[in-house]
């Protein structure tokens, strides 16, 4: 028997810290594709789209891509924004109805001006929308916030398991496996949330390190139950003041609900039983410069108060000064600046000029003005066809300047702002990465896929700004409390 599988998402992660809201130009810019278009695009990708696709492919069912927006993540979407996403989406939906399934692609810590709880309410909506019998699968980010209501409204989420996220493609495959398995009527999946009084901290994130390399093999024993399914831990995404802030846990299981909510509470138990270990230490800028002169180069700086990825503005200039004031390494940055961009365009290539950076230093914004030599200007395009966190294989930086300092450093000057999740983003610009002492990549884990292969020393520095690591230092309004690290006594 052949089933038609509606395919369809909104997708972000909203930081809710910063101050610009995402609006329509920043999907337009990111991905906002409709039907054959979403195929086309990601196919082939290593994301979770491709992975649904392979699946329903190889079964012989029709998969009807419906609509997927995503963004670069930034602040909170406005209003209109997404409401126009979302009608757009409920409009191209209604065409192709009816379907026997939905297959989804929720971020989960999206957040709206209207909806602090955005993806529970556009995966609500669906559920009403197509009936309790149409079964709804889905993916998450690992970095999901989740909420009751996004797991009441599907029968299936599966998260990530690694960070940087380079199984997305996987999961993508693992949900659409789980899909077909029930239209088969081989299997009757049950979902169960658990919200653990916890935050995971950002540095600690990542996935193939302690302390999640363990968590992550315990996840594993449990999941070896032939009656769980499937087994997910979101993280959480500790820039966004919503209720649902923080680290949690699905099980689904085969039928057995006590089976999936026993399975939960052992994994929150491990968590919160070594929860300190969750806490990570966190290294200043004139520290971490202090062990470039020790560390085997090029070291790989990640920029965690401006991880772009996080929603950061991408112009935090805080190494930067520390580079121009020590000049003493040779650096490589990435500045998202439309003006300087446009200057650097007024001079020809090889011609010496003072460049006019406006970023965003510790206190708030902050002029620089370095002494540079035009490299190049190019339209900014790049593609990555390497397994990479986000998955995505075409890159847009706008149009972009390279320029190069006296001491032999460069940098980059872009239009848009980009998620440094690629080595491309360098080499496509005719940058070498193993020319420098020292590579900024604002992000805190994601970058590390694109830049272990150059980089043999990674270091996390701790910056000012609105993805800083001590999430303590934010203030929130409305998240769940008790919540560790906030409450040291739960
Ligand atoms: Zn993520």
């Amino acid at each position: 028997m052949s089933f038609r599988i509606a395919l369809l998402g909104i997708y972000h992660e909203s930081n809710t810290f910063v101050p610009e809201a995402t609006v329509s130009a920043d999907f337009i810019n990111g991905h906002y594709l409709k039907g054959d278009a979403i195929r086309k695009e990601y196919q082939t990708a290593h994301n979770e789209i491709g992975g649904m696709m392979e699946v329903m492919d190889r079964e012989g069912m029709e998969i009807v891509p419906v609509m997927y927006a995503s963004a670069t993540p930034g602040g909170t979407i406005s209003a209109n924004t997404y409401s126009s996403l979302l009608s757009n989406m409920m409009d191209e939906l209604e065409k192709v109805l009816p379907v026997d399934a939905c297959l989804v692609i929720p971020h989960g810590a999206g957040v709206s001006e209207e909806f602090p709880d955005m993806d529970g309410h556009w995966l609500s909506l669906l559920r009403k929308k197509v009936g309790k019998s149409v079964p709804i699968f889905g993916t998450l980010d690992l970095h999901a916030n989740v909420s009751p209501l996004m797991v009441s409204s599907t029968n299936a989420l599966v998260a990530y398991k690694q960070n940087p996220h380079v199984d997305m493609r996987q999961r993508g495959v693992e949900a659409a496996n789980l899909l077909v398995q029930f239209l088969k009527g081989n299997t009757n999946p049950v979902q169960v949330l658990v919200q653990l009084p916890l935050a995971i901290s950002i540095e600690q994130q990542l996935t193939a390190h302690e302390p999640c390399k363990s968590l992550y093999a315990y996840a594993d024993e449990l999941s070896s139950d032939p009656e769980i399914l499937s087994l997910s831990i979101q993280h959480g995404f500790p820039y966004a003041d919503v209720e649902e802030m923080g680290t949690s846990i699905i099980v689904v299981a085969n039928g057995n609900h006590d089976k999936a909510r026993d399975t939960a509470r052992k994994l929150e138990k491990y968590i919160l039983d070594r929860k300190e270990s969750f806490v990570g230490h966190k290294n200043d800028i004139p520290s971490s410069l202090n062990l470039i002169d020790k560390s085997e180069k090029p070291v790989l700086l990640l920029d965690m108060g401006d991880n772009v990825g996080g929603g950061g503005p991408a112009n935090n200039c805080c190494l930067l000064e520390a580079f121009e004031e020590s000049k003493k390494y040779k650096y490589f940055v990435c500045i998202y600046d439309p003006e300087a961009v446009r200057l650097a365009e007024s001079h020809q290539p090889g011609e010496a000029f003072e460049l006019t950076i406006i970023g965003t230093g510790k206190n708030g914004v902050k002029t620089y003005r370095p002494k540079v030599k035009l490299v190049r200007i190019t339209n900014g395009d790049f593609q990555e066809s390497n397994p990479r966190h986000g998955g995505q294989i075409n890159f847009r930086m706008g149009k972009t300047a390279v320029v190069s300092t006296e001491e032999g450093s460069v940098i980059m000057l872009t239009s848009l702002r980009v998620m440094p999740f690629s080595l491309q983003q360098l080499i496509s610009q005719g940058v070498n990465p193993a020319d420098f002492d020292a590579i900024v990549a604002k992000g805190v884990n994601a970058p590390i896929a694109a830049y272990a292969p150059v980089c043999p020393t990674v270091i996390q520095v701790n910056t000012p700004g609105v993805t800083q690591a001590d999430m303590t230092l934010f203030k929130y309004k409305h998240r769940r409390k008790p919540l560790f690290p906030f409450e040291q006594e739960l």
